[in-house]
């Protein structure tokens, strides 16, 4: 415990506070630092200029979630096993560290997957992070990545840190919402972790609490729509994604153009270590951009003026109807003066905002179903079961896709 609390003030909670040694003491390690050069959102800031929060502020936030939520278990003496406070605040607090600048784009161009660096900086006997772990606790760096990549065996743990009803979607909704102005994330957290309920090794929420978690996934849904599909920030990451798809062709063809920070080396050429890895960071990015903007390559030149100038792609929905479309636009954009395979994007969004299992109606086991509880403690309700709007959006998957190019191609002759 510190001798005195500390706090940290925040937009979503009001105050973050921390208690805890250990947590103020990941807090503060390098690797949790690097997050504040992160934007939590990617590419929205170019629709919602107030979405420009890190991954710093969300992980303090999910802590935060995490730290009211044991504390309501405790207090009410539910049968939570108070031995898991530390370990379950500290992976919740964690569990982004291993993101990358515009993780989504980085991901799909490069193959990083974040979450398996997020274990190899937590496992890493050289990171500042495994050695808090490791002082604390010889096992702690172990039991953390476990419960982060969910193969912890406490399973009432793994699901406050991901599941239906996890810290992390509590905290980005509202947070997302809160910076973007978007009001369609907003729900009752208090009252949600009021109706919160460990039971057999799960998350269950009373039944009086139905229209509280209903509002919280539909805020879901519309945050989906609203914010992480918007049209205009996916035209940024789509030229994103072909200014590294450029890169990495050029560096194929021996042509690359100047590695601005020795991390690019790494990203680029295949070869990321971990010290690498931990240099990487919106401000690498942006710099790398900056100075290719002048970049001898005319294709790299153009794409790079075009993300940080936000003259960005225009779009429209695909016609499916038109089997040939993607074909005819190629032909377009090609005798136009530009070449289809940086000019040319098919982007598909959506997601499932809330998926059930179709088993038996109590089947306990199925982890990705919310259930209520029965006030008579004898029953638990799968949560589409009795409520209309969530069965509504349940299991659903509204997927749109679209199609990108430069606002200057003429595409309807
Ligand atoms: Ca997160």
């Amino acid at each position: 415990m510190l001798n005195e609390e500390k706090v940290f003030k925040d937009p979503v909670h009001g105050y973050i506070y921390v208690n805890d040694s250990l947590i103020w003491d990941l807090i503060n390690t390098r690797e949790m630092q690097r997050l504040r050069r992160i934007r939590q959102l990617g590419t929205s800031y170019v629709t919602y200029p107030g979405g420009e929060h890190s991954r710093f502020s969300h992980s303090l936030g999910v802590y935060e979630v995490i730290r009211q939520i044991v504390q309501a278990f405790s207090r009410n003496a539910y049968e939570w096993p108070l031995e898991y406070n530390q370990l379950v605040m500290a992976a919740g607090l964690l569990h982004d560290i291993g993101h990358a600048p515009f993780s989504h784009a980085l991901e799909k161009v490069i193959g990083l997957r974040h979450e398996v660096w997020t274990e190899r900086i937590i496992l890493n006997p050289s990171t500042e992070v495994h050695q808090v772990l490791k002082q604390f606790q010889q096992q702690f760096p172990f039991d953390v990545a476990a419960v982060i990549n969910k193969t912890h065996p406490q399973k009432l743990v793994v699901s406050l840190v991901s599941g239906q009803l996890d810290a992390d979607r509590l905290d980005y909704l509202m947070r997302d919402s809160v910076s973007t102005g978007v009001d369609y994330g907003k729900f009752d957290l208090a009252r949600i972790i009021r109706v919160m309920r460990p039971l057999d090794g799960r998350i269950v929420v009373k039944r009086s609490g139905l229209h509280t978690v209903e509002a919280y996934l539909l805020a879901r849904y519309f945050m989906y729509w609203q914010v992480y599909f918007h049209p205009v920030s996916r035209s940024a990451e789509v030229i994103l994604k072909a200014i590294l798809k450029r890169v990495k062709d050029l560096v194929a063809q021996g042509q690359g153009p100047e590695m601005t920070h020795p991390a690019l080396n790494g990203l680029f050429l295949g070869a990321l270590d971990l010290e690498s890895y931990f240099a990487l960071d919106d401000t690498v990015l942006f710099n790398a951009f900056n100075v290719w903007q002048h970049s001898p390559d005319p294709i790299l030149r153009d794409l790079c003026c075009r993300f940080l100038d936000r003259r960005l792609f225009t779009y429209m929905e695909y016609p499916d109807q038109d089997p040939d479309f993607y074909e005819k636009m190629s032909v377009k954009v090609k005798s136009q003066g530009y070449d289809p395979a940086y000019y040319l994007a098919v982007d598909e969004t959506g997601t499932v905002y809330y998926d059930y299992y179709l088993g038996a109606e109590d089947d306990k086991d199925k982890d990705s179903a919310l259930f209520l509880w029965d006030d008579d403690g004898k029953r638990l309700i799968e949560m589409s079961r009795l409520s209309k709007p969530v069965n509504a959006i349940a299991r659903e998957r509204q997927a749109v896709r679209r199609i990108y190019f430069p606002r200057e191609v003429q595409w309807n002759i």
